[in-house]
C-alpha cells in the first residue's frame, strides 16, 4: 500500500486561493473560522489519517469483516480508531452549537472525509453512515428523540446506518415492502428485510441507530408511501440507559469485491420496535437533506482513492527503470530509465493529476455552495440551491466514473506490479468501484440531471450554470494568456445549450431520448464543469511565480488539450439519438 500523505498544499491553495477564505467571513450563524484554526484542524485530520488510518487499511482489506452467528467483526484497529476520531469531536464539527456541536462550516468537514476516506476508505464508512441517523433525527426528530440519540451519536459512542435497500428494491426505491406497523402508543413494529446495509452491524460500538425506510400499513403505492423510521439495535431508556436487545439482527455480510472492511449486512428486522421521525409518508422529504451531501461525499470518493493511487504511482514510476528516454538517456548510471521518462507514463500521470485536483476543486466548491445553502442570505441560499440542484448529479457522476479510471490508471502505471497484491493498486480500484453504483447509480444520477433538474426547470438550473461561465469568459476577454482556456471553454459552455435543445427537440417525439442521452450528457457537463474549475485556477497560476503554480498552470494546460476534447465525444454521443440505442430487437442482442 502506498504511504499516503495528505495533499496539503494543493487543499490549501483551492481553500484560500481559488475559493478564499473571506467565504467564511458572510456565513451568519456558525463559528468564525480563521485561517489559524482552519490550518490547525486540517494538520490535526491529516495527521490522524497518516497515522491512524493508512497504516490500518491494508490489513482491513485482507482480514476483512466476519460474520459469526449474528455477530460481526472489523478488521483490527477499527475500533479503536473509530474510538479516538469520536473522542477528537471530528463528527461533530459541522453541527450548530445550539444543537451541542461545534458550529463549524460542512465544508470543513469535506477536507476532513477527503483525508480519512483516503487513507482507508472502509474505515470512513463507519462514521459516514453514522452521519445518516444523525442527519435524519435533525430534519425529522422530536426534541425528545434529538436528546435521546444526537449526543451518543456525535461523540460516536453510537454509530448509525441508513437502510434503503432490499432484494427486489434497489434504485426504484418506490418497490420497498418492508412493513411498518402503528402499535397505538406512538411507537411502530417494523417487519421485512433489507439488504447490503452499511456497518448494519460491528463490533465497534455498544449500540447501533437504524434509520429504516418502511411503509406503513395502508399506505399508498409506489414513494409517495414511504415513511422513514428510527430502529436501535438497543433499546434505550427513559434514563438513557441501555435497555432490552431490539429484534432487529444481522443474517450475513456480503463478499465483495472492495471496500472490504466494512461490513456490507443483510438485516432482519423481525418485528423491531421503531419510531416515525416526521410524517407518515414524507419519509422520503426528510431523506432528501441527506441527498445532497451524502452524493457529493461519495463523488469525493474518487478524489480520495485517486489522490492515493496517484501518490503510489508517481513515487513507483520515479524509481521503476525500464528501457531509454525516446528523447536520450535519461539515467546514463543506470541499466534503464525511470518510467517517469516515457511520454505515455507521463501521460497517465497527468490525467490522473488534472483529473483529480479538478475534481477537487470542483465539490469543495459545491460545498461551499452548500454552506450558503445554510448559513448564507436568502438570495445566497436560493441561488446556491439552484446550483447544486443541477452540478451534485454531476459530481457523484463524474467523479466516480472518473475515480475509476484514475486508480485504474494507478494500476496500469505499475504493470503486472499492480496487478498484483503487494503494491496496494489493485485494493484501490476495488475499493472505487462501488462508487459509480451506491448513492444512486451513474445512470440514477444522469436521469436525475437531465430528465428532472435540466428538462424539468425549462432549462433555468442548466442557464444558471453557463451564465456564470459565460461572465467569467467575458470577464477574461483581452487577456491573452488566458486565451488558451478561455476560448476551448466558452466554445464547450455554448455548446452545453445547443445539445440541451437538440436532445429536447428528440425527447418531444420519443420518451426514451432523454434516457439514451443521459450518461454522456452528464458526462460531458462534468468536463466542462472541470474546465471552468481549471480556467479559474489557471487565471491565479498565471499571476504568481513557484514550483507550484508551474505545476498547476502546465496540468491546467494537460486539462485543456488533452482532456477536454473527450467533452466533443460525448456531445455527438448525447445528440446521437436513440435509435442505434433501441432499435436493434431485444431478442437479437444475442444471437
Ligand atoms: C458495498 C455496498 C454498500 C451499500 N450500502 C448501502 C447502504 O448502506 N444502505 C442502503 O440502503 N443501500 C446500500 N447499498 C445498495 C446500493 O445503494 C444499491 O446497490 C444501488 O442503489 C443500486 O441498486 P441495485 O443494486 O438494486 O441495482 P438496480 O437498481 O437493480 O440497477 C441495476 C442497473 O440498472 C440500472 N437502472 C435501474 N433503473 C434504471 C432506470 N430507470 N434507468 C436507467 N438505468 C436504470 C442501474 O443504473 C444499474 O446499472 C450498498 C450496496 C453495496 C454494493
Amino acid at each position: 500500500m502506498p504511504d499516503y500523505r495528505a495533499p496539503l498544499t494543493d487543499m490549501a491553495f483551492v481553500n484560500k486561493e481559488l475559493l478564499g477564505m473571506d467565504h467564511y467571513e458572510q456565513l451568519d450563524g456558525c463559528e468564525p473560522l480563521t485561517e489559524d484554526l482552519w490550518d490547525a484542524i486540517v494538520d490535526g485530520g491529516a495527521k490522524f489519517a497518516e497515522n491512524v488510518l493508512a497504516p490500518l487499511n491494508r490489513n482491513g482489506d485482507e482480514q476483512g469483516c466476519d460474520f459469526d452467528n449474528g455477530q460481526v467483526s472489523t478488521p483490527d484497529g477499527f475500533a479503536e480508531a473509530f474510538r479516538q476520531y469520536g473522542e477528537a469531536g471530528w463528527q461533530s464539527l459541522s453541527i450548530p452549537t445550539d444543537e451541542g456541536g461545534q458550529g463549524l462550516p460542512g465544508s470543513l468537514s469535506t477536507l476532513l472525509t477527503e483525508m480519512t476516506a483516503a487513507a482507508n476508505y472502509a474505515w470512513s464508512m463507519y462514521p459516514g453512515l453514522a452521519h445518516a441517523p444523525i442527519t435524519c433525527i435533525r430534519a425529522g426528530g422530536t426534541e425528545a428523540q434529538k436528546a435521546t440519540y444526537l449526543p451518543k451519536l456525535y461523540s460516536l459512542e453510537w454509530a448509525g446506518t441508513m437502510c434503503l435497500t432490499e432484494s427486489h428494491c434497489g434504485s426504484d426505491v418506490g418497490l420497498l415492502r418492508t412493513k411498518a406497523t402503528p402499535n397505538g402508543d406512538g411507537s411502530y413494529t417494523i417487519t421485512g428485510t433489507k439488504i447490503f446495509i452499511s456497518g448494519g452491524e460491528q463490533d465497534i460500538t455498544e449500540n447501533i441507530i437504524h434509520a429504516v425506510l418502511a411503509r406503513v400499513e395502508g399506505a399508498p403505492e409506489g414513494t409517495s408511501g414511504i415513511s422513514l423510521f428510527l430502529v436501535p439495535k438497543v433499546m434505550v431508556n427513559d434514563d438513557g440507559s441501555l435497555g432490552e436487545r431490539n429484534a432487529v439482527h444481522c443474517g450475513s455480510i456480503e463478499h465483495k469485491m472492495g471496500i472490504k472492511g466494512s461490513a456490507t449486512c443483510v438485516m432482519n428486522f423481525d418485528g423491531a420496535t421503531a419510531f416515525l421521525l416526521g410524517e407518515e409518508n414524507r419519509g422520503l422529504e426528510v431523506m432528501f437533506k441527506i441527498m445532497n451531501t451524502a452524493r457529493l461525499g461519495t463523488a469525493l470518493q474518487g478524489v480520495c482513492l485517486g489522490e492515493a493511487a496517484f501518490q503510489g504511482a508517481l513515487a513507483y514510476a520515479r524509481e521503476r527503470l525500464q528501457m531509454r528516454a525516446l528523447s536520450g538517456v535519461q539515467n546514463p548510471d543506470g541499466p534503464a530509465d525511470p518510467i517517469i521518462a516515457h511520454p505515455d507514463v507521463r501521460r497517465m500521470l497527468m490525467t490522473q493529476k488534472a483529473l483529480i485536483e479538478g475534481s477537487r476543486a470542483f465539490i469543495y466548491w459545491l460545498s461551499r455552495l452548500n454552506d450558503l445553502t445554510q448559513y448564507g442570505s436568502e438570495e445566497q441560499a436560493a441561488e446556491a440551491d439552484d446550483l447544486m440542484s443541477l452540478l451534485t448529479p454531476i459530481a457523484k457522476a463524474f467523479c466516480t466514473e472518473t475515480g475509476v479510471e484514475v486508480t485504474n490508471l494507478g494500476v496500469q502505471v505499475f504493470g503486472g506490479h499492480g496487478y498484483i497484491r503487494e503494491h496496494g493498486m489493485e485494493q484501490l480500484l476495488r475499493d472505487m468501484r462501488i462508487a459509480t453504483i451506491y448513492e444512486g447509480t451513474t445512470g440514477i444520477q444522469s436521469l436525475d440531471l437531465l430528465g428532472r433538474k435540466v428538462m424539468g426547470s425549462g432549462g433555468k438550473l442548466l442557464r444558471n450554470f453557463t451564465k456564470r461561465i459565460h461572465k467569467f469568459c467575458e470577464a477574461q476577454a483581452g487577456k491573452s494568456a488566458m486565451s488558451e482556456f478561455i476560448e476551448p471553454l466558452a466554445a464547450v459552455n455554448a455548446q452545453w445549450g445547443e445539445i440541451t435543445m437538440q436532445v429536447g427537440e428528440k425527447a418531444m417525439r420519443n420518451a426514451d431520448e432523454i434516457g439514451a442521452a443521459s450518461v454522456d450528457y452528464t458526462l460531458f457537463g462534468g468536463y466542462v464543469a472541470l474546465a471552468y474549475m481549471w480556467a479559474q485556477m489557471a487565471e491565479i497560476a498565471l499571476q504568481q511565480d513557484g514550483d507550484f503554480y508551474t505545476a498547476k498552470l502546465a496540468t491546467a494546460r494537460f486539462y485543456f488539450q488533452r482532456i477536454l476534447p473527450r467533452a466533443e465525444a460525448h456531445a455527438r454521443a448525447a445528440v446521437a439519438g436513440a435509435g442505434s440505442v433501441m432499435d436493434l430487437e431485444e431478442s437479437l442482442l444475442h444471437l
